[in-house]
């Protein structure tokens, strides 16, 4: 068992001065709170963030990083809290532990396999540290190597979450060593059968292919001492079971149809043109198998890899890969990110510098860049390759259902966004949201690794408003969409009933002509239109007259006979029933819902308030236009008197309000803004602005816009404004 000596000693070694006091805190406190729980496997929990420690020290990590892994697990598995963390240990240890909490509680949330691409990207798009990333390794590759203590069904999650993500990550971050390890553990976790089976086949043919590789490798010796090609060192070995069984899977060989089953691997001093003479070497000895050498020096592989492959055919046949690369190219291929982080701390020193931060964070970045490749452009790589933090997906944001789902939305994404990615019935029908259990405003932005609950009630719609909180095509489309059909229904309706009100004018029965679908059909092709709904639809909108409509119906003869136009003397003098009927609220009035709606608008002229009287006027193209009516321009109106329409205000939504501007007259003296404002405040009355100014005549004049929801509450703010001493008077402004 590794004791907390071990990994100080470690440390020590390699960073002579290194801050050991703090790791000797950290494994106190971490003793401390994990005191009494145990592992699986029966031992201390302690072992576990000892054994993670060592792991970095092994790696040659700072003494945060070591520090940070004795105490990964505290805020997950303790009641110890972040704060606590951060006054003990600062702001750097609690930044690196919060990265790895979180990390842990996507895994927790992530059940489903599908979802591993997203999950890496999550995963990589929490960190702003890659440090984070490298204990993060450290701590799965020490749970995959004591799991056998595991339930079988825990062994095979586990070991599918690491060969989906971590082994992924290690191999970008070019860590082969981690990488293999992960990956040969998964294996055997997650599908014990085969790896047996295969274990059993190449172990039979192991004495065998050990005594090859021992012939190879000698005959490589002697050939580059003959040849005085310097080495440092000469290693052959089996393929890694992980590695074969992917093959044999892939490409559905046999065993004896692998060329790399052996591989014999020469490391060179640090200069590649030793490479390339033993390249030379080793083709001057056995046949090199054409179309299987690859030099990775020239061309670096993505993860910064460097080393030259080829295939030969030994004795008897036998094909075997031999890779040349030099001491420094071969750590970076066993340690990757780990090996550049020593390279810095050689540059380095003991002291902190910042160029050298910054040189590592670009081979890191570089290293993930890849990972990212789906949105980035090269405008914004350069961006992010300044910044100090490691923003890898600034672009994406990632959320849970609480299922465990993950989706991937962009930034600035609302809790709508979500919805309508997860199901367009569940956007249409969204009524709220939590937020990691909390009820929050439709509009808020989500962050990485939010659990977002959509309610939604089956009756409810999407509002327009929401046009405003989305940031998805699919939710703008989907809701631009369901709005317009809402417009499209509600202007069918409307011009029903317009054509109906017109063929009672003209005393005709309105059932007669609009369920006479042959008449209505002809009538709409007529306008070019294709079905008689498409017809209401355009009268509804305003574009078309009902009174045409009526004329092309009854043909120009008995139009004329039945025009109430022409029989308007006899109309009045039948008495006043017309005229109320025409500027009273009768019971057939249309009824003006919203002051926004569709197809009505409030006129700007007059700007009419709910409780006012008013009238509605059909503008073409515009739908109804309500005007109040004691407006100056309905005067004119009444010219094209069979546009006029009756309407009145629906039932009020209780939080509809308008705004309306007042013009406050006063004398001049001080103190008069502030005694209005506080009068409108008195009666509970929003405020939207207010400014001050003195007329030629000396006068005061105040103009304030206030928000009302009727007629009854402004006319109660004009008098509570009326009231304060100095008003001379109150008027009311049109809209601009
Ligand atoms: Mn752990």
């Amino acid at each position: 068992m590794i004791r907390i000596e071990d990994v100080i000693e470690t440390v020590e070694k390699y960073r002579p001065g290194a801050d050991i006091d703090l790791i000797r805190r950290a494994y106190l406190f971490s003793a401390l709170h994990h005191r009494g729980q145990k592992r699986a496997s029966g031992e201390p929990y302690l072992v576990h963030p000892l054994e993670v420690a060592h792991i970095l020290a092994e790696q040659r990590l700072d003494e945060v990083s070591v520090s940070t892994g004795l105490l990964h697990d505290v805020v997950e598995d303790t009641l110890v809290d972040l704060e606590t963390i951060r006054s003990y240990f600062g702001d750097e240890i609690t930044g690196l532990v919060d990265g790895l909490t979180k990390i842990a509680q996507i895994s927790n949330l992530s059940k489903e396999r599908q979802q591993a691409e997203n999950v890496r990207k999550m995963v990589l798009a929490m960190v702003t540290d890659v440090r984070v990333v490298l204990i993060k390794l450290a701590d799965r590759l020490h749970n995959m190597r004591t799991m056998q203590f595991l339930k079988p069904e825990k062994r095979a999650r586990i070991s599918q979450e690491t060969l989906d993500i971590y082994a992924p990550i290690a191999h970008r971050l070019g860590m082969g060593k981690v990488r293999s390890e992960l990956e040969d553990l998964s294996f055997q976790n997650l599908y014990p059968e085969e790896y047996r089976r295969l274990s059993i086949e190449v172990d039979a043919r192991r004495p065998e292919l050990e005594a090859t590789l021992e012939r190879i490798t000698r005959t490589i010796r002697e050939r580059l001492t003959e040849n005085d090609v310097p080495y440092v060192a000469i290693e052959g070995r089996v393929k890694r079971l992980f590695s074969l069984w992917k093959k044999l899977k892939k490409r559905k060989l046999t065993i004896e149809q692998v060329y790399d089953l052996i591989a014999a691997r020469i490391i060179t001093p640090n200069d590649r043109k030793y490479c390339y003479l033993t390249l030379s070497v080793i083709h001057d000895t056995w046949t090199p198998v054409p179309e299987r050498f690859k030099d990775w020096i020239a061309i670096p592989r993505d993860n910064l890899y460097q080393s030259l492959h080829t295939s030969v055919i030994g004795e008897g046949g036998q094909a075997f890969e031999v890779q040349i690369r030099t001491e420094e190219m071969h750590q970076v291929a066993e340690e990757g990110v780990a090996a550049h982080w020593k390279y810095k701390e050689k540059k380095l020193g003991s002291s902190d510098d910042d160029e050298s931060l910054d040189e590592l964070r670009r081979t890191v970045e570089k290293l993930l860049l890849p990972l990212v490749e789906t949105t980035q452009d090269n405008e914004d790589s350069e961006d992010f390759l300044e910044s100090l933090k490691l923003d890898l997906f600034p672009k994406d944001v990632y959320a849970f259902t609480p299922m465990g789902k993950v989706i991937q939305l962009p930034r600035g994404a609302s809790p709508l966004d979500f919805a309508y990615a997860i199901h367009s019935e569940v956007g249409d029908t969204c009524t709220g949201a939590k937020i990691n259990g909390r009820i929050v405003p439709l509009k808020s932005e989500l962050q990485n690794g939010d659990v977002v609950e959509i309610m939604t009630t089956a009756s409810s719609k999407p509002s327009r408003d929401w046009l405003n909180y989305v940031v998805t095509a699919k939710a703008r489309n989907r809701i631009r969409h369901f709005i317009s059909e809402q417009q499209r229904t509600e202007s069918i309706d409307m011009g029903r009933k317009l054509l109906e009100k017109e063929a009672d004018k003209f005393s005709l029965s309105p059932k007669k002509l609009i369920n006479n679908d042959t008449e209505m059909r002809r009538i709409a092709n007529e306008y070019g239109l294709g079905r008689p709904e498409d017809l209401l639809a355009s009268i509804g909108y305003g574009k078309t007259l009902p009174r045409n409509v009526l004329a092309k119906f009854l043909g120009p003869e008995k139009f004329a006979e039945l025009d109430p136009e022409k029989k308007k003397e006899t109309r009045i003098s039948t008495g006043m029933k017309a005229v109320k009927k025409f500027i009273g609220l009768g019971e057939d009035a249309i009824i003006v819902k919203g002051v926004d709606n569709l197809l009505t608008t409030r006129a700007r002229c007059c700007n009419p308030l709910r409780g006012e009287d008013i009238i509605g006027y059909i503008s073409l193209g515009k739908g109804i236009v309500v005007h109040n009516k004691r407006c100056k321009n309905v005067q004119q109106l009444m010219v094209n008197r069979d546009r006029i329409v009756e309407v009145e205000w629906a039932k009020a939504d209780n939080n509809e309000i308008q705004s309306v501007r007042l013009l406050v007259t006063t004398e001049n003296r001080t103190g008069m803004l502030a005694g209005i404002t506080n009068a409108i405040a008195e009666i509970k009355t929003a405020i939207r602005d207010a400014s001050a100014n003195v007329s030629r005549d000396d006068k005061g004049l105040i103009e304030v816009t206030v928000e009302v929801f009727d007629k009854k509450h402004l006319d109660r703010v004009v008098s509570s404004i009326g009231q304060v001493p100095g008003v001379i008077a109150v008027e009311r402004m049109n809209a601009a």
